[in-house]
């Protein structure tokens, strides 16, 4: 049996070895208390990574996001974002839930609204509206393929946001692949927004965290935020070890999965069926629109090589790398989809 190609995101990676050593070895405290020089090592690494003056580690992107909302936003705000946002469609609901905010959600074919666009979207000083209060902005955009806003963009996006007294949050979870893909600072995509996250159990490769950064205030705000949400972790010291090391390595790795998503995409642009954007693949997403009904068959065609893709709607299949795929993985993917439609299996 081949190892299996896990291309259904980047979270599906496991510690490295280096990584178990550094969590068996890791000085720790508790960290509620302020006490886990560890996790204080690897806050004061994220502030200065993105810039901010402070930074707060966290068990989850959802959480990060959700942690900085709820301190930007209070109940009856409404905060803007595009349309096919983590922070809309992907956590549960939890921007009312957890913060009586609603959403305004913006179309973008490329994730990221133009300047105009939320300028329409803001609200009239006017008691018949809620107050238009934070921009999210998802860099790199998931669900658009992990495109990518350069710095000029969300400086734009900043400033639109300023001139309607509203604050600006940016989903980060893969802030570093965005900064990787643009080759610039991660701190250079953030240098004007009021807070970001970034994921270290995405293409990062670490097990679990993500990191919220932002002013002293508000990192303190959240800070109390994320006990309320009960983000509160004891010896959190063990986590925060692997995320050391996933920072250290980010630059690398992450180049090496933007080369070979670039890989996969060129090569499945080659088949006359598939629809693939290879211009559009800038980071470790590659979207493939097979032009079926269902995209079921593919994936188990992919499956039955034990390559894994995920369904990304009902027309479009995504592929995401990640650290821990094996080799052949591009090469695995090429072979079943040439054959896919032509009957001659892979
Ligand atoms: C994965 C992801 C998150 C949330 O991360 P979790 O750690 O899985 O909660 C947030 N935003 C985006 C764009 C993501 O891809």
């Amino acid at each position: 049996m081949w190892p299996t190609a896990d291309l259904r995101s980047d979270t599906m990676t496991a510690p490295t070895p280096a990584m178990r050593q550094a969590m068996a070895a890791a000085e720790v405290g508790d960290d509620v208390w302020g006490e886990d020089p560890t996790v204080r090592r690897l806050e004061e690494r994220g502030a200065a990574l993105l810039g901010k003056p402070a930074a707060l580690f966290l068990p989850s992107g959802t959480m990060a996001n959700q942690v900085a909302i709820h301190v930007h936003c209070r109940p009856g705000d409404e905060l803007i974002c595009e349309e096919r946002s983590h922070v809309y469609c992907f956590e549960g609901g939890a921007v009312a839930r957890l913060s009586g905010t609603q959403v305004q959600p913006l179309r973008a074919a490329d994730g990221f609204p133009g300047r105009d666009q939320v300028a329409a979207a803001v609200r009239a000083d006017d008691p018949h509206f809620p107050r238009s209060r934070l921009l999210v902005i998802e860099n790199t955009h998931n669900m658009a393929g992990g495109r990518v806003a350069s710095v000029a963009r969300v400086r734009a996006l900043c400033e639109v946001a300023r001139q309607h007294g509203m604050k600006v949050h940016v989903d980060g979870a893969r802030l570093y692949n965005a900064a990787v893909a643009l080759a610039v600072e991660p701190a250079a995509l953030v240098a004007e927004v009021d807070s970001t996250t970034l994921c270290l159990s995405k293409g990062l490769g670490a097990p679990v965290g993500s990191l919220l950064a932002g002013g002293e205030e508000f990192v303190a705000a959240a800070r109390r935020a994320r006990k309320a949400f009960g983000g509160g972790m004891r010896q959190a010291g063990v986590l925060a070890a692997c995320g050391l090391l996933a920072l250290g390595e980010a630059e690398e790795r992450l180049a090496a999965d933007h080369r070979r998503a670039r890989e996969l995409a060129a090569g499945l642009a080659e088949l006359p069926w598939a629809k693939v954007d290879v211009e559009a693949t800038e980071t470790n997403i590659v979207m493939l629109e097979p032009g079926v009904d269902d995209v079921e068959p593919l994936l188990q065609a992919l499956e039955r090589q034990q390559v894994r893709a995920a369904r990304a709607g009902a027309h479009r299949i995504r592929f995401v790398f990640h650290r821990d795929l094996p080799e052949d993985a591009v090469a695995r993917c090429l072979a079943v989809c040439r054959a896919f439609r032509t009957g001659v299996p892979a």
